[in-house]
């Protein structure tokens, strides 16, 4: 690994993506290609800017009002070794670590026998906000989510109990 992470953009304090003041991260690169994305500017692998993993978890150690992380896209789970290195820096820093992904929990349980940086980024954060942003299934006023398909989990307690157990309704 070559210590860079290829981002879309950052929120250095964020009140609205997970709970407390939260430094976010876009994940540049996305193969799903929801209906209706605002994000298209994410989708490409070579869009967005390198940042050195190391310099941005330094970065978040010095500030002590930063209570949370948030990983978004794009997609993180497609740099999921980045991501996790960067989950597993965090949680030694005793930060709670959101991850949205347009894939569905159950269908990262299916790689997670084959993608070893898939399963370390799941074992290494708190909540997975999951599944593809669905146009038909957008809600106004939804917390965390654009679509009601989509779930916020507890992932510890989910992988735990080996049953899906939701952070919010
Ligand atoms: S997963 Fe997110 S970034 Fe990717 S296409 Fe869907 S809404 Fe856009």
């Amino acid at each position: 690994m070559d210590g860079k992470i290829r981002l879309s953009g950052m929120i250095h304090e964020s009140l609205v993506n997970g709970p407390g003041i939260r430094r976010v991260f876009f994940s540049q690169g996305c193969t799903h290609n929801c209906k209706g994305c605002f994000n298209k500017e994410t989708h490409s692998f070579y869009g967005g800017e390198e940042f050195l993993m190391d310099k941005l978890i330094e970065d978040v150690r010095i500030n002590p009002i930063i209570s949370g992380i948030t990983f978004s896209g794009g997609d993180p789970m497609e740099q999921a070794d980045k991501f996790s290195y960067m989950a597993k820096k965090f949680r030694e820093l005793n930060l709670s670590i959101w991850c949205y992904t347009g894939y569905t929990f159950e269908a990262l349980m299916d790689k997670v026998e084959e993608d070893n940086n898939i399963k370390e980024l799941l074992y290494n954060i708190d909540v997975l906000i999951d599944g593809r942003f669905c146009e038909e299934n957008q809600v106004e006023g939804l917390k965390y989510r654009g679509s009601s398909n989509q779930r916020v989990i507890d992932i510890k307690k989910t992988l735990s109990s080996g049953e899906v157990s939701l952070y919010i309704e």
